[in-house]
């Protein structure tokens, strides 16, 4: 009898063994194979696991094994080349494996659930609709739109919906009158062509981008490093389309909310191949029916977020990155992993091209480039028509301002919407105010479970943790000495939107932050609604700075550039520069030229004139020499062992005990137990571990001491602790 090796969905750094179902039948028992699913019992549940092996061997004593419950799959769902990035992802970032594997499958079949039927939900125009007249529903146009949609596609999926900018509450309008219906169509065979746009003529840059990339077979890493809006996906689609001439699959990765409308048609418009999209809007099963349609071979293309790189792709042949700086791609609890670097390892083993693109590129990917690692292609030059817009510093040191507003940024607003321009406001921080002061006792709202300042949420009358999401009402006189001189200081998004209403009353003002799109589809309308006005003014968080495509923005400003410029995380100025970045590349998208305006009160910075005076390039080159001669990433590497507890002194022994009891070598710096940032989050106390090394063995052989060390610690199970290797968050 063998011995069923599995991976379970435990905490727990091992496999397990088995026997097999004691009802399996001996020709099933010769089609086990790695990387199916198995139902097997764990304490007093029972759970699904991945088998890892069948083996003769087993160092529990068989009397003491149970049987497994049952086999799930007739095929294995995970390929080897998944199941060997896994395994490789659980030793890079020390985490188990049963767990890793759990990410690499869809959660729907995280049960002990088969794969659902490939089937799509599709709409179309019932009997009554097809009636219609053409250009029925004028009042309603959204309506129209997706009528006129219909009539001319027989029938549509939610990609051809959201591709249009139009969502399923417009469905439900037209189902609700009796016009259109739902359907549900099979997968398997079915793919409608289209009619497919062409290929752009490219620029030269763009053109030496292609040739240098497609000159190489096998693996290589090319960073294309251009500007925003120089024609990087207009790269990237024709490098997938050589791909799918190959008869090869392409995966491309997108940050979290870089996934718009616009993205998506334009992939839609270039290939006449099925499209998987994977990405949170999905329910489980349609997220797993995507998933299968990438595993069959069927879809060509998988466009997705983060967890799209445990794709299984058969025939894959080009991996592409799109703003790999993004924080996005770092999950930033559990299984701490980063799509970008998986991803290279994946077109490593896979022997195939990755593509990194950014305007911004991380120092990381900079650094690499510089290295040979990565080939460098640059793109300098806007495509199309649109120029590169030009940066202004607001000097704001000593200045009075209205609501966090200078006169001289009023002014150029006025102008612009004079114009019938649009502007967008930046800023880095939601809700009304950040402070809640009393003038006369000099009390401050902080929250009780965490070392932080409640936000001021003045339209809901509340006070807010942005750290542990609890909520207290607004105060009218002050807690402590029951004055009622108590002032919001310093300026939100809610109050810069209050303040703009107030000045400019024949301008719609618009806010986009989580808290005015927390609603599902609110983005897409809002976004919609942007792009069909004249004038307006968008007030919002870094949720406005990615990825859209406002053509009618001239002005784009930064109320506050210095908080992120010089914080406390070595990463800030990084962060920064790459920020302002991308939202000055939100204007002057289109014909019409750009400006940028940064309110700061450190003009006189040296980095503030470099950031402004140079390109980005210029900036990071400055920031990698700064990095080297501190001896910080990418010239050393890092990995943080954090630990809570409701108990600080707990959570510090804990810590301690990982530094004392492991060997400390002269080259692995071990920085701790320091507390963190924001010691107190949710009535818990936080500290960490910094390690830092010059090589990523060192680095490596510690953290696994550490590891070795934590497993058996008493105290392991009563506090929550984390290993994080590379990370990317405040130290
Ligand atoms: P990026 O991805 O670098 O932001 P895009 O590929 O989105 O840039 O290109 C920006 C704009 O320029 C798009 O509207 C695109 O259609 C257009 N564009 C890109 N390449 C070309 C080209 N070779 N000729 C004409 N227009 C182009
Ligand atoms: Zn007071
Ligand atoms: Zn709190």
């Amino acid at each position: 009898m063998p011995f069923l090796r599995i991976a379970m969905p435990t905490p727990l750094y091992r496999s397990f063994d088995y026997l097999p179902p004691t009802n399996i039948i001996p020709a099933t028992l010769e089609a086990l194979q790695p990387g199916m699913r198995v139902l097997a019992p764990f304490g007093p549940r029972k759970l699904v696991g991945v088998l890892l092996a069948v083996t003769e061997h087993s160092d529990v004593p068989e009397k003491q094994l149970k049987a497994a419950e049952a086999l799930l799959d007739s095929k294995p769902l995970l390929d080897d080349a998944m199941l060997a990035l896994c395994q490789w992802a659980a030793n890079y970032y020390l985490h188990p494996l049963g767990d890793v594997l759990q990410h690499a499958l869809p959660s729907y079949l995280r049960k002990p659930s088969a794969i659902p039927e490939p089937t799509e939900t599709r709409w179309q125009l019932s009997s009554e609709g097809k009636g219609l007249p053409e250009g029925a529903l004028k009042r309603a146009p959204k309506q129209a739109a997706l009528l006129q949609l219909l009539q001319k596609e027989s029938s549509i999926n939610q990609q051809q919906l959201l591709a249009q900018g139009l969502n399923k509450s417009h469905l439900r309008n037209l189902i609700n009158k009796g016009l259109a219906e739902e359907i549900s169509v099979s997968l398997a065979h079915r793919h409608q062509s289209r009619n497919t746009e062409a290929l752009l003529p490219l620029n030269h840059e763009q053109q030496i981008a292609l040739d240098s990339i497609q000159a190489k077979t096998g693996y290589q890493c090319a960073l294309i490093d251009g500007i925003t809006g120089s024609g990087k996906t207009e790269v990237y689609l024709q490098l997938i389309s050589q791909c799918l001439k190959e008869g090869k699959q392409a995966l491309v990765l997108i940050p979290e909310i870089g996934l718009s409308p616009q993205t998506l048609s334009r992939f839609q418009r270039r290939f006449d191949t099925p499209i998987a999209l994977m990405h949170s809007a999905l329910n489980d099963r349609e997220r797993c029916v995507a998933w299968q349609q990438a595993a069959s071979g069927h879809a060509r293309v998988v466009i997705g977020t983060r967890s799209a790189i445990f794709s299984i792709m058969p025939e894959l042949g080009l991996i592409i990155i799109d703003e790999e700086h993004d924080a996005s791609y770092k999950q930033q609890d559990g299984f701490r992993y980063s799509a970008r670097d998986l991803g290279i390892k994946r077109a490593f083993d896979a022997n195939i091209p990755i593509v990194l693109g950014s305007a911004t590129p991380s120092l990381e990917s900079l650094h690499n480039a510089q290295q040979g690692r990565y080939q460098h292609l640059r793109l300098t030059e806007r495509a199309g028509k649109a120029t590169s817009p030009s940066i202004e510093l607001i000097d704001i040191k000593n200045q009075a301002l209205n609501n966090g507003f200078s006169q001289h940024l009023l002014d150029a607003i006025y102008r612009e919407i004079q114009q019938q321009n649009q502007v967008l406001i930046f800023i880095n921080r939601r809700g009304f105010a950040p402070v809640l002061m009393c003038n006369d006792c000099g009390f401050i709202a902080q929250c009780n479970h965490c070392d932080a300042r409640l936000t001021v949420h003045y339209q809901d009358k509340k006070l807010r943790c942005h750290h542990c999401d609890s909520k207290w009402s607004l105060p009218t006189s002050c807690p402590e000495c029951k004055s009622s001189n108590i002032d919001f200081q310093g300026t939100g998004t809610e109050r810069s939107e209050q303040i703009l209403r107030y000045l400019f009353p024949d301008t719609e003002v618009i806010r986009i932050d989580r808290d005015t799109t927390s609603r599902k589809h609110a983005m897409g309308n809002m976004i919609e609604h942007i792009h069909q006005q004249q004038a307006c003014i968008l007030v919002g968080t870094q949720m406005l700075a990615k990825g859209h495509h406002f053509p009618n923005v001239t002005l784009v400003a930064m109320l506050d550039i210095d908080s992120g410029l010089f914080s406390a995380d070595f990463r800030g100025p990084e962060r920064t520069a790459q920020l302002l970045t991308q939202v000055a590349g939100r204007a002057g998208r289109a014909e019409k030229p750009g400006k940028v305006m940064l309110q700061t009160r450190q003009a006189d910075h040296p980095f503030m004139q470099q950031l402004i005076n140079n390109s980005y390039t210029a900036f990071a080159q400055q920031l990698i020499t700064e990095r080297q001669t501190l001896g910080l990433p990418p010239f050393s590497y890092l990995a943080l062992i954090r630990a809570d507890h409701t108990d600080l002194a707990t959570t510090e022994q804990f810590l301690y005990d990982l530094r004392q009891q492991t060997e400390a070598t002269q080259q692995v710096q071990c920085l701790g137990p320091l507390p963190a940032i924001m010691t107190r989050k949710a009535g818990r106390f936080r500290a960490q571990l910094i390690l830092q090394a010059p090589t990523r063995a060192l680095l490596h052989q510690r953290l696994s001491q550490m590891l070795h060390i934590a497993a058996q610690h008493p105290l392991e199970r009563k506090l929550r602790w984390s290993i994080d290797v590379d990370p990317i968050e405040a130290v």
